[in-house]
């Protein structure tokens, strides 16, 4: 079963649930936790394993070989980001630009176009026993965070119950950290800010026609606006973390919550049987 754990907001706990949830779990099944925040990977602050793996992700982007080019313009006319201008007797590619969807070499008459790998960030594995982390590291500058989240993504093993910490909104690398997984856990907390930015990730479940429930961090800190939303919309509340100090102190420290208090341990272990059990009706 895959697992993500998602956020509209950031800063909500996201983060502390997934590992919450992985280390609860590490003791029956092999786990494997995925940190999709690609941009901000921190679920290795709190499962502190030694990265041993590290592979480059490259995207393929384009390169002119201007003794065949006929400076037609084909492939700037194509492009649809604007990566490729051609000049009278000069191709100029914008690499930065280029999502590297292959069209201008397909579409370039006299096979002008080759495609060269350009590095975007990196893959890291680390394990310890029935937990393996894999995370994607987007290198700083980058603005396309997807092609390192799918990279991250085709690291999944179905034998294992997998973990996705997917990085907070709901823009593109939401999307694809969440498509094709069987549940995703919405964790928020009970602010008018939080039930805003709720209802958007709902939307996005919805869209992907993945199951939700919701994890209400800080519970006890605003009102009981999410709680009376989930009721209407029919979504079950799986967990309350409530506003302590403690908690916060270990997160602080880097320290995950059934690390620091194992009597949370039993907690998530119901929280992943409500999500089998969800998933199961579901299917
Ligand atoms: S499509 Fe090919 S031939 Fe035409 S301008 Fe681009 S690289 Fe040159
Ligand atoms: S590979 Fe796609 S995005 Fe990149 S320059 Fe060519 S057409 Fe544009």
């Amino acid at each position: 079963m895959v697992i993500s754990v998602a956020s509209g907001k950031g800063g909500t706990g996201k983060t502390l649930v997934a590992t919450s949830l992985a280390f609860s779990l590490r003791d029956h099944h092999k786990v494997q936790l995925l940190d999709c925040d690609v941009e901000e990977p921190n679920a290795n602050i709190l499962l502190r394993l030694a990265i041993n793996q590290c592979h480059p992700v490259y995207i393929p982007v384009p390169k002119v070989d201007e003794a065949k080019c006929t400076y037609c313009g084909k492939c700037a006319e194509v492009c649809a980001y604007n990566a490729v201008a051609v000049l009278k007797n000069k191709v100029l590619v914008f690499p930065e630009l280029c999502h590297g969807c292959g069209a201008c070499s397909y579409l370039c008459p006299v096979s002008a176009i080759t495609e060269e790998g350009r590095g975007v960030g990196v893959v890291e594995k680390g394990n310890s026993g029935n937990l393996e982390l894999i995370q994607g590291r987007l290198n700083v500058g980058e603005a396309r965070a997807t092609p390192v989240i799918s990279e991250v993504k085709k690291h999944i093993d179905l034998a294992n119950t997998v973990i996705i910490d997917v990085s907070p909104g709901t823009s593109c690398p939401v999307i694809e950290a969440v498509k094709g997984t069987d549940f995703c856990l919405l964790v928020t907390e009970p602010t008018s800010f939080g039930l805003n930015d709720l209802t958007l990730a709902v939307e996005v479940t919805m869209e992907l026609g993945i199951p939700c429930g919701v994890v209400i961090n800080r519970d006890g800190v605003g009102d009981d606006k999410v709680d009376r939303y989930c009721q209407k919309q029919g979504i079950p509340v799986l967990l309350k973390i409530p506003l302590d100090r403690k908690i916060a102190m270990l997160y602080s420290k880097g320290i995950s919550l059934v690390e620091g208090m194992p009597e949370w341990r039993g907690k998530f272990l119901r929280l992943f049987q409500d999500i089998r059990s969800i998933v199961a009706a579901y299917k």
